[in-house]
């Protein structure tokens, strides 16, 4: 396993647009171009120039600032390498720094068992060096937890970058929680949530899987705990991976959570999402936090995709769900130069499927555990 290798190496591939990042979540090319944007091209900035402070109307003005900022971005296009067949601009990759966990699901393998980050003793150095890239541009560092051995070393992360949560919690039931998890420690992940709503991250991701039989009766308390805390609860639907014990029967499709929640808040809507957003936004108004369906099976959006993903073993992953990888960690032991990595990375990206295969053909494609994957 070699994560900080990966992570160092993804440093001196800058030209990627400071490309690769965070741990087991976020960070983005499109980030970092973005905030160029937002440095370089903001309606100040230009309103600025010569040129555009001879323009009275602000619309004449306005029609101006995008003209001159469709030019630029002609110039200086998003990074080819990073855009896929379908014009798909990947901004957002995940690095998964290990596949140990400190749960032991072996009653519901299927739903909670990925790699966790705290398990790394350097992982607050790890976090630093990203933060390093913050005043280049990168504006997420993002990590998904259990949120068990969390609490102690939030302090600490946040100060080194760390600017977003995705905690992974699958029942809010103390009791449900130990048998799923065999370890105690509900307490410590919800002292967690408060601890990091608490250091300003807002708002804080609660992932849950959603599973028939096994915590679907739990999603009105989920959405009851919205209520008062600023959390984004997002319920996944359940997905088939390599040793997941898939069956159809479990998956509970967003619709129905969508009916069951507003059979008890008849004004449960929806909200506006981002271009980029897996989640479908909604909220109960009047509650401080918002829920968020994670539809990969009924309703993908892959046609929005701007993920990759590294895996605890140095593989590039283009697609979750699909099964080509490419080794970059044998590639940097083997010395090859940032110039041929571009052109491994280019080509994997070139070759990312229109979207995943659809369930039925998922359930019999081989594919890694998501302990393999990170997420
Ligand atoms: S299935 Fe693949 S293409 Fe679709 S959203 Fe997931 S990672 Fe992206």
């Amino acid at each position: 396993m070699s994560s900080p290798c990966l992570l160092s190496r993804a440093r001196h591939l800058g030209a990627l647009r400071r490309s690769f990042t965070s741990p087991n979540a976020i960070s983005p090319i499109a980030a970092a171009h973005a905030s160029y944007r937002a440095r370089h091209y903001s309606l100040p900035a230009l309103a600025a120039d010569e040129d555009l402070n001879t323009v009275a109307s602000p619309q004449s003005i306005k029609d101006r600032v995008q003209a001159k900022i469709a030019a630029i971005d002609q110039e200086r296009p998003f990074s080819n390498v990073l855009t896929d067949n379908f014009s798909r601009q990947h901004t957002y990759l995940r690095i998964s720094l290990t596949e140990k966990c400190n749960l032991r699901c072996t009653l519901t393998p299927e739903i909670t068992d990925r790699g966790e980050p705290t398990v790394r003793k350097d992982i607050n150095d790890l976090v630093a060096q990203l933060g390093e890239l913050q005043p280049m541009g990168l504006k997420t560092i993002a990590m998904t937890s259990n949120g068990i051995a969390l609490k102690r070393k939030l302090p600490s992360l946040v100060a080194s970058g760390m600017n977003l949560l995705n905690l992974s919690l699958d029942t809010l039931d103390r009791f449900k929680f130990e048998l799923m998890t065999r370890r105690k420690g509900f307490e410590r992940v919800m002292e967690t949530i408060d601890d990091a709503l608490a250091l300003g991250m807002s708002p804080v991701k609660v992932n849950c899987v959603v599973m028939r039989g096994t915590n679907d009766k739990e999603v009105l308390d989920f959405v009851e705990f919205t209520r008062n805390k600023k959390v984004d609860i997002r319920f996944i639907e359940y997905m088939p991976f390599g040793g997941n014990k898939w069956k159809e029967n479990k998956l509970v499709p967003y619709q129905e959570l969508i009916s069951n929640i507003q059979a008890v808040h008849p004004t449960f809507k929806k909200l506006i999402d981002d271009p980029n957003d897996t989640s479908k936004a909604y909220h109960v108004p009047g509650f401080a936090g918002q829920v968020g369906f994670i539809t990969s099976m009924s309703d993908h959006f892959c046609g929005t995709c701007n993920r990759l993903r590294i895996t605890a073993d140095g593989n590039l992953k283009v697609c979750l769900f699909g099964n080509t990888e490419v080794s970059l960690r044998d590639m940097i032991r083997q010395g090859k130069t940032d110039e041929e990595l571009r052109e491994v990375i280019e080509m994997a990206v070139k070759n990312k499927k229109k979207q995943h295969a659809g369930v039925s053909n998922l359930v019999n494609m081989k594919n890694r555990p998501m302990i393999l994957i990170g997420g």
